[in-house]
């Protein structure tokens, strides 16, 4: 079968749309008649790459190449990030995409996949400079875009400003304003409470469902975080308060230790004006003894292919929760299996804010908001049910998992696909 999009990519090179590749054939067989439909989800469905040219403060024109990719649809509107990196490729937003439509099947909200991105270091722009290209990327790519269409969010180097911008340059070319052809905005543009924390909240209410199923108790438990931004940082928070001890952190600045527990709303603090970790009181350990940390959970919530095959060897921990997209490389995935570590994987453990994304633009479209109390209940009870779901595939298959999780996301997808059919 030739795939005329990955054919773009280098071949031998597939990067992160290769690891979602070999998730699928992973899956494949456990997907019965539906597998016939299977190479739906090993092509997206469009992809846009555009130019975004843009007059920087010194009178030079300055070329970014950005992206916007449609995974797939077929179960409603494309959702799915915008991240500004100067890493960022074609291969990775197409990943990124798939791995949306999985997610928002499996937590059940009525969204397809989508992603986009522009290869940019956006810290070596001025504050004029980045919203000059915020808003041509946002003209370039307005054809995919739109409340019923594709719902961009932030992601890696993006945030509730630059969220503000696409509605802005959105709602302008519209001739009306459109509060929901984005979410993630500031409260006072139809932006919804409890957004910010939603992601790290899912992945501590998941984490503490996983860990009481292998008779943990959480208020017991010992804990490992990679990254202490948005998604660590509030999953540290909810950790904590629950009387579990935060043990070892570790973020591009440095790894610490605390065999006692750190004092989490300080170690917040310390973040929140450093921007980093380091400074914080607790043992400077090294990046390979982060990895080794005795502890019960580990979660790693920063970047990509952080846990592999090497480091996955001594990890301690009897749970793995992923609270950052794809940080377990699939040779790193067999590793834990064989050792026993139970990995929580991404597309369900980080839902936490697709789910309340999708609660903003459910509020913009009745113009009515709901308090945080409510937005927190409803995001439990969605997080908790899909768990269980997954909990119940894997026993029924003995799978992990990953693979249950893939299961039921790639057969709500697929039935969805097979029911409206092939047109014409
Ligand atoms: P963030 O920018 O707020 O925080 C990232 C953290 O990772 C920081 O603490 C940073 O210091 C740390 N980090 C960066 N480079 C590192 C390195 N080389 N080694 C160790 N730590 C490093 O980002 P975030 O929003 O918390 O996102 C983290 C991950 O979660 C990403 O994979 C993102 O795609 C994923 N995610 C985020 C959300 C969300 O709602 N924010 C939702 C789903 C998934």
């Amino acid at each position: 079968m030739n795939h005329p999009i990955s054919s773009y990519l280098q071949p031998n090179n597939l990067g992160a749309w290769g690891t979602y590749l070999e998730q699928v054939d992973r899956v494949t067989p456990y997907l019965g008649s539906l597998s016939k439909w299977v190479e739906t989800l090993k092509r997206p469905k469009r992809a846009l790459i555009v130019d975004v040219p843009i007059e920087l403060d010194n009178g030079a024109i300055a070329h970014f190449e950005g992206y916007r990719v449609h995974h797939n649809l077929a179960r409603g509107p494309g959702k799915g990030g915008i991240r500004f990196h100067q890493d960022v490729t074609l291969s990775e937003v197409m990943a990124l995409s798939a791995w949306m439509s999985i997610k928002t099947a499996v937590v059940n909200v009525p969204f397809g996949g989508a992603k986009g991105g522009v290869r940019v270091n956006p810290k070596t722009l001025s504050h004029a400079e980045l919203e000059r290209m915020t808003r041509r990327f946002t003209s370039e790519i307005n054809m995919m875009i739109g409340p019923q269409k594709d719902i961009p969010a932030p992601d890696v180097n993006t945030n509730g400003q630059i969220m503000a911008w696409m509605m802005d340059t959105y709602s302008v070319n519209q001739g009306h304003t459109s509060t929901g052809v984005v979410t993630g905005k500031p409260i006072s543009l139809g932006g919804s409470l409890g957004r910010g924390d939603a992601t790290g909240r899912g992945v501590f209410v998941i984490a503490n469902e996983a860990y009481t199923l292998i008779n943990g108790d959480i208020s017991q438990a010992r804990v490992a975080i990679q990254g202490l931004g948005n998604v660590g940082g509030e999953a540290a928070r909810l950790f904590d308060q629950a009387g579990a001890k935060v043990v070892a952190v570790q973020d591009h600045s440095a790894s610490l230790y605390n065999p006692n527990g750190f004092n989490v709303p300080q170690l917040l603090k310390h973040v929140a004006i450093a921007r980093e970790i380091k400074g914080f009181e607790g043992e400077a350990i090294s990046n390979e003894s982060f990895w080794s940390t005795p502890c019960d959970i580990l979660v790693p919530a920063a970047l990509e292919s952080q846990v592999t095959k090497v480091n996955a060897q001594k990890i301690q921990a009897r749970l793995v929760v992923e609270g950052a997209n794809g940080p377990t490389t699939p040779e790193a995935d067999d590793v834990l299996r064989d050792r026993g570590v139970i990995v929580v994987p991404d597309v369900i453990a980080n839902a936490g804010g697709v789910t309340v994304s999708y609660f903003e633009w459910v509020q913009d479209f009745s113009s009515f908001f709901w308090t945080e109390a409510e937005i927190n209940a409803r995001l439990d009870k969605i997080m908790i049910d899909a768990f269980k779901s997954v909990v119940e595939v894997a026993k029924t298959h003995n799978v992990s998992y990953r693979t249950a999780t893939f299961i039921v996301g790639c057969e709500r997808i697929l039935s969805a696909r097979e029911m409206r059919g092939l047109y014409p």
